[in-house]
């Protein structure tokens, strides 16, 4: 089967040139599946009936179906619980901000890092999206509430650099200018540090923003709460970002979930600070989202700030991240954990 949203306009040439067709077709056929996110075959009114049939039968329609969406009551955040073609579900979170409408999409089902604050890394790992499948998220949202989306953060369920070659031809499509055309200025990736993929990554030369997920200052803490940092030290992790910078020209943000008594000490912003010099480089600080069973605590709002004023002692600029979406726990793998418990317990 073809998945043919998951096809450049050239690949959707040869396929229609196999059967028969002119190749303007695949001008029109692309822009049913990216720009318009068509969610049937049938919506493709400009395409002949017959065509219409044979790409039923030879291709597939990779969707996001909505299976639940919650609305914020505290912002105009919403989340989305998405069935896909196979019976997965993914979750992805629609903000608003007053520059326009970020998506947050999931890379893969599940997430083989097993980070101990994340929902989604304690639920274990299940499979690869297709580029199809992340940008179904886009479409889907968009066709819900009849938008436009600007930006794309990557920082949904999954970890981009673990399913490498289908998110960058994901970044390829939906950056296409006869596509959704989002520009890879407004796309964000957020990884938990995979090294060797930060180098691939550094080679494409493209302008997103890149973040690490760094959540400690050094390998004693990074350890306890981030399996992957027993493959990579953190000084192998921040001379790649430092590198990465170097090429790009790009800043990275560098998150840091604030966990209570465990990474949000003076002596630990010091660390941080210290370590930090000479990377082009902005921390965001986030009170942890309390979801796993591990009893982690949020730090306080005084802790917060005073973190950020010891970085700023080193010339770091930080920030606070505000939490968009309190009330519908807005962070990623919450809601496919509740509905497999709600699935298992029936
Ligand atoms: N796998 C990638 C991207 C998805 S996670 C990564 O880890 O970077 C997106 C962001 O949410 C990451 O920075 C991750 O560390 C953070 N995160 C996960 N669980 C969290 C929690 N309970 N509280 C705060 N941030 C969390
Ligand atoms: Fe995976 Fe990111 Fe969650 Fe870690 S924080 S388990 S890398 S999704």
């Amino acid at each position: 089967m073809w998945d043919l949203r998951s096809m450049t306009v050239e690949e959707l040439r040869s396929c229609l040139q196999e059967l028969g067709q002119p190749a303007f077709r695949a001008g029109q056929l692309y822009d049913w599946l990216q720009a318009r996110g068509a969610e049937s075959f049938d919506e493709m009114t400009n395409l002949p009936k017959n065509l219409r049939e044979i790409l039923k039968q030879r291709g597939e329609l990779r969707c996001a179906a909505i299976a639940q969406r919650y609305d914020s009551q505290l912002d105009d955040t919403s989340k989305y619980l998405f069935r896909l073609n196979d019976g997965e579900y993914i979750e992805s979170v629609l903000m608003h901000y007053h520059h326009g409408y970020t998506i947050c999409v999931s890379t893969q089902v599940g997430c083989k890092m097993g980070c101990t604050f994340c929902a989604t890394g304690q639920g274990g790992f299940c499979r690869n999206l297709l580029p199809s499948e992340i940008l179904a998220q886009v479409q889907a949202a968009q066709r819900d509430k009849n938008i436009r989306i600007s930006n794309i953060v990557l920082m949904g369920m999954g970890e981009p650099l673990d399913n490498y070659s289908n998110v960058m031809r994901f970044l390829k499509l939906v950056s296409s200018e006869k596509g959704l055309n989002i520009g890879m200025r407004h796309i964000s990736l957020s990884t938990c540090g995979l090294v060797d993929r930060i180098y691939d990554l550094m080679d494409e030369n493209l302008q997103l923003t890149l973040s690490v997920s760094l959540h400690a200052p050094n390998d004693r803490i990074r350890t306890q709460t981030m399996p992957v940092a027993r493959r990579w030290k953190i000084d192998e992790l921040l001379t790649a970002c430092r590198k990465y910078g170097e090429q790009t020209g790009r800043r990275i943000s560098f998150e840091y979930a604030m966990i209570q008594g465990v990474n949000d000490s003076d002596a630990c912003a010091r660390e941080l600070g210290h370590r930090l010099k000479g990377i082009l480089a902005h921390v965001n600080l986030i009170p942890v989202n309390e979801v796993t069973d591990t009893g982690y605590k949020r730090s306080s709002r005084e802790r917060l700030e005073r973190f950020v004023a010891v970085l700023a002692e080193y010339h770091i600029t930080a920030t606070i991240r505000r939490t968009l979406g309190a009330d519908i726990n807005a962070s990623c793998g919450q809601l496919r954990r509740k509905k497999i418990d709600e699935v298992v317990q029936k």
